[in-house]
């Protein structure tokens, strides 16, 4: 049956997924989201032996209804290939009593690589099903994970072509490697002598200029996002939930027609969001445990009802989680509004004006399902060490953030549903905060890439190929502009006058 996407604003006609994706953002400002959330036509119990991109046809079908079988078998054989360094795409580890879901086995060992990898094939796709010749200009601004997994996403894809703005001193040395490093004759990299808000204002400007647009389209060229907002991300990320169910019914940990938990390090609101989606979908999961770091802006929220992004923003070890607008709660209000669009308007409209809103006593009974919990920067730290002392496992920080909810949410409810935990970065991503956290004392002297031999030597992990590459690999990125010369680089970059 087909499935289309309207806009949580409501003032949208009704699109079909790949012009959902090609969009990004409805023009009315609001966010696409599915008219229904469709059921999955298989059980768990069926779907047992299914590979992860066998699951993710089952999932993507349902909500892609306008991509043929072969477009989307195609465009998943090309994302969950070799640039993952496990068959599997998505393993599960077993850690004491809880279900650690290692999303970072991709290109750029983190998370965002389970949608980034498909994307670009999404796009692609969309834009030949809407007979849309222009080549397609992916303009992004980043703090460090989302560039490089949209780099390494759209790299060497024909009918692409991808610019990546970050803060020149406002990311980690490992992070700006990666980046500048990144290969692929469609891609670039500028760093901007100004913090993230001035990169990400930058973009937002060139988006919305019109006689930019116009310029653009006569040497055929159009833009896109590849942001989070995009359900061309959110969709893929619905199939790891359902994939971890099946894994754990396959292997006896959950029996038939039991619920799992999830716990889900949050920052924009996506991947618990996808947990959300997948659960409607028919996916047997019980609570949703939303963690945050020490920007708990979403606890407050599920404790009291009221969103209030007034605050100081902290700057922590799992940056990636540092973040006080969390774009796509918009899709969750509006489910809990009843699919009311004047009432997201309103609530989004206060927030723009007051920075706050206030959900209606109703909706808060409809957010049963969710709790908020939050671990300080010492409390995630102390679960690193602790976790490692114990069992050896070595997770980074933001899956710290989640490992300590969920040992808080234990002991608060003494709920003992067998538990996933997002695990969203390689501890290799976060190494200096990780080894920090383990032992202060002796690793704080060294080098970034001297801390990586020592993670490697502790947690017995081989260095992933993310971070060996880019070791001695040459810097093929060296442009450095001005925020208000970021016009002038895209233009030149296209080579448009
Ligand atoms: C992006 C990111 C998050 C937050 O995910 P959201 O979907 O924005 O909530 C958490 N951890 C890591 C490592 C990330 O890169």
């Amino acid at each position: 049956m087909e499935l289309l996407y309207k806009s949580t604003r409501g003032n949208q006609t009704k699109v079909t997924a790949s012009e959902a994706i090609l969009q990004g953002l409805a023009q009315d400002g609001g966010l696409f989201v599915p008219e229904r959330i469709p059921r999955l036509s298989l059980s768990m119990e069926q779907m047992k032996g299914m590979s992860y991109q066998e699951i993710a046809y089952e999932v993507m079908r349902l909500f892609l209804t306008d991509f043929t079988e072969e477009e989307l078998k195609d465009c998943i054989a090309k994302a969950y290939d070799d640039k993952f360094d496990t068959e599997t795409i998505a393993p599960l580890a077993k850690v004491d009593d809880a279900f650690f879901l290692e999303l970072f086995h991709g290109a750029t060992i983190a998370f965002k690589d389970m949608a980034l990898s498909i994307l670009p094939h999404f796009m692609t796709t969309a834009a030949k099903k809407n007979q849309i010749r222009d080549e397609i200009v992916i303009l992004t601004a980043t703090s460090g994970d989302t560039g490089k997994a949209a780099l390494a996403g759209f790299a060497d894809v024909p009918g692409t072509k991808i610019i990546v703005f970050y803060p020149k001193d406002g990311v980690s040395p490992i992070q700006e490697k990666q980046m500048v490093t990144q290969k692929g004759d469609n891609t670039m990299v500028v760093g901007i002598h100004g913090n993230f808000d001035d990169a990400q204002s930058g973009v937002k400007a060139i988006f919305g200029d019109k006689e930019l647009e116009v310029q653009l389209k006569e040497s055929g060229f159009r833009f896109s996002s590849a942001n989070s907002i995009n359900i061309g991300r959110l969709v893929p990320q619905i199939v790891y939930y359902v994939y971890a169910c099946v894994k754990l019914l396959e292997n006896g940990e959950l029996k038939p027609g039991e619920q799992m938990n999830v716990v889900v390090p949050t920052g924009n609101f996506g991947n618990i969001l996808a947990a959300y989606y997948a659960k409607l979908a028919g996916t047997p999961i019980g609570r949703l445990v939303c963690a945050s770091n020490d920007n708990k802006v979403l606890y407050d929220f599920f404790q009291t009802g009221e969103y209030d992004r007034n605050r100081p923003f902290i700057l922590t070890t799992s940056p990636s989680m540092d973040i006080l607008i969390s774009s796509n709660l918009e899709r969750l209000l509006y489910l809990t509004a009843g699919e009311d669009a004047a009432k997201d308007v309103e609530l989004m409209e206060a927030l723009t004006k007051n920075g706050k809103y206030r959900i209606t006593e109703n909706m808060k009974e409809r957010l049963k399902d969710f709790c908020g919990y939050y671990a300080t920067e010492e409390e995630a730290a102390a679960v690193i060490a602790g976790t490692y002392k114990d069992t050896g496992y070595v997770m980074d920080t933001h899956t710290a953030v989640a490992a300590c909810a969920y040992k808080k949410y234990v002991s608060d409810t003494k709920d003992k549903t067998k538990t996933v935990i997002a695990s969203t970065a390689s501890p290799y991503k976060f190494t200096r905060s990780v080894m920090d956290a383990i032992d202060a004392a002796k690793y704080g002297e060294l080098s970034d890439f001297e801390l990586v031999d020592e993670l490697s030597e502790l947690s017995g992990i081989k260095v992933p190929k993310a971070i060996e590459e880019i070791r001695t690999a040459p810097v093929r990125h060296k442009t450095v502009c001005e925020v208000q010369d970021m016009k002038k680089t895209v233009l030149a970059f296209l080579g448009v006058e």
